[in-house]
């Protein structure tokens, strides 16, 4: 393996701590608990990534972060017990060149919408991610009866088919994953995955019909927070730091 320049190391270690801390947010979000993950591409060598060890992802710390293969296989940090659904990962970079970072999620309030025909759709603008819907694969269907985790490379290069161009995909009876060009990116995108539908199911039991965002509106409002994630970003980042300030001084305390 080539030794990276120092530009090229210091990329590395700056993703390295934006993963950690997309870990500690989406924990503190309540999008993962100790089950889900996150990951992103690898800055230099496009077909590896940059994953957790199996670790609940309130407790990843920078130590932690392996680099894997797309073929499931460990680059670097090769004692490491990787997660078993880490095909879910590899396959989705395999399938889409423009993705570079991913989020797996179990959060309950999506859930229904992998469960019943109502589809997940946009119903206000912090989700215009959603323009091109979140379309559901069905493990059963193309598997047959499985433990509903995706640990195989072919489980995983059918979510990703089902997965197509959109931004999110729902996995039934089992969770979602979310897609974008980078980690804060993903992090909102799966943080507002998870309002969005909690607010469509209070919207659909108000009764009568649903007024949900059309495509073009969705685009142009995705486009718009894009283009703004570095503002919620700092906020999420400073609570996740705030509370490993935290966490450190009741370790000192202890002693
Ligand atoms: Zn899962």
């Amino acid at each position: 393996m080539d030794t990276p320049s120092i530009d090229a190391g210091s990329r590395l270690l700056a993703l390295k701590h934006e993963l950690v801390a997309a870990n500690r947010i989406l924990a503190h979000q309540g999008v993962l608990d100790a089950f889900g993950h996150v990951s992103a591409r690898h800055p230099e060598r496009p077909g590896e990534f940059l994953i957790s060890r199996s670790c609940a992802p309130e407790l990843v710390e920078i130590d932690d972060i392996i680099t894997m293969r797309l073929d499931g296989s460990i680059s670097e940090g090769a004692d490491a017990k990787p997660y078993l659904e880490v095909p879910i990962h590899a396959e989705i970079y395999r399938a889409r060149p423009d993705v570079r970072a991913v989020v797996h999620s179990h959060a309950p309030a999506v859930i229904p919408f992998g469960i019943v025909t109502q589809p997940l759709r946009p119903v206000y603008h912090m989700a215009g991610f959603l323009a091109k819907g979140a379309p559901v694969f069905d493990i059963r269907a193309c598997f047959g009866c499985t433990d509903m985790l995706v640990r195989r490379a072919e489980q995983g290069a059918a979510l990703a088919q089902a997965l197509g161009s959109s931004a999110i995909a729902l996995m039934r009876g089992h969770g979602f994953v979310a897609t974008s060009t980078s980690i804060p990116g993903v992090v909102y995108r799966a943080i507002y995955t998870e309002r969005n539908a909690t607010i469509q199911q209070q919207a659909i039991a108000l009764g009568g019909p649903v007024t949900y965002l059309d495509e073009d509106e969705a685009l142009q409002a995705d486009d718009t927070n894009m283009g703004a994630i570095g503002k919620p970003w700092a906020l999420w980042k400073r609570y996740a730091d705030r509370l490993k300030a935290l966490e450190k001084r009741a370790t000192l305390d202890h002693f």
